[in-house]
């Protein structure tokens, strides 16, 4: 991708969350934009910093690991969002990772309290949570995530502050909306319980095909990756 190209998607990105929040009567400040850097270069990424964004998130801690040099002098922060196995939270600890989207079981989350409680810290998280129902998507079940949420809440150096999906892929939008709205009910419903070490603020919904329908349903963060640096090439 050239310079030019990932500045003016992302100036395109900007426009599509300014337009639907218009519609739909939100203001375009309550919605953070995400980048989603999977595959992309350090140097692509630090394009795309250039541009005033600062929130950037990998799905795998190898690629975090393998950029977190190159990256560490460029003003941003890092989110994790993928898939994380109870062996790498050390090496993700060691990268500034500021939130970890994907908290979807309780044996990470205590492997994740264990580690930061022996080395006196805290952390941001939300919990993943598979609303498409789909069997290869991660995150927690609907119906065990409020059971998590409380086992969650007994761990004081995690700091529950908003809930992630990924929505149905499918042209039915229909569909791909009853994710988002499950999400939002979920936040809704969590909130009332008034958990202790939970300040649910964020819900990171919608990604590159489907942000418009995330933004009309509530998202407070879009994860956008393909819109912005292109189609990804797996290696
Ligand atoms: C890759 C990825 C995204 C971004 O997807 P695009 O369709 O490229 O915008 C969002 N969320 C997660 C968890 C991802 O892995």
């Amino acid at each position: 991708m050239s310079k030019e190209s990932i500045l003016q998607n992302i100036d395109e990105v900007l426009k599509r969350i300014e337009l639907v929040c218009k519609n739909c009567g939100r203001n375009k400040e309550e919605v953070k934009l995400l980048l989603a850097t999977k595959t992309v270069s350090s140097d692509d990424i630090k394009i795309a910093l250039s541009s005033g964004q600062t929130l950037i998130a990998e799905n795998k801690v190898q690629e975090l690991k393998s950029k977190y040099e190159d990256l560490k002098d460029v003003l941003h922060v890092n989110h994790f969002i993928g898939h994380l196995q109870t062996n790498k939270i050390k090496d993700i600890l060691k990268c500034d990772v500021k939130c970890i989207e994907s908290v979807d079981r309780l044996d990470l989350a205590l492997k994740l309290h264990e580690k930061l409680k022996a080395d006196g810290k805290t952390m941001e998280i939300f919990i993943e949570v598979n609303t498409s129902g789909e069997a290869s998507k991660f995150g927690v079940e609907l119906k065990d995530a409020v059971s998590l949420a409380k086992e969650i809440s007994k761990l004081d150096s995690l700091h529950v502050k908003g809930l992630m999906t990924i929505g149905l892929f499918s042209d039915d939008e229909v569909k791909v909306r009853e994710c988002f709205k499950k999400l939002k009910n979920l936040l809704t419903t969590i909130k009332a319980l008034n958990l202790p070490n939970f300040d649910l603020k964020e819900l990171s919904m919608g990604m590159s095909g489907d942000l418009e329908i995330a933004i009309e349903e509530g998202s407070t963060i879009v994860r956008v990756g393909s819109a912005i640096f292109g189609a990804r090439n797996y290696h």
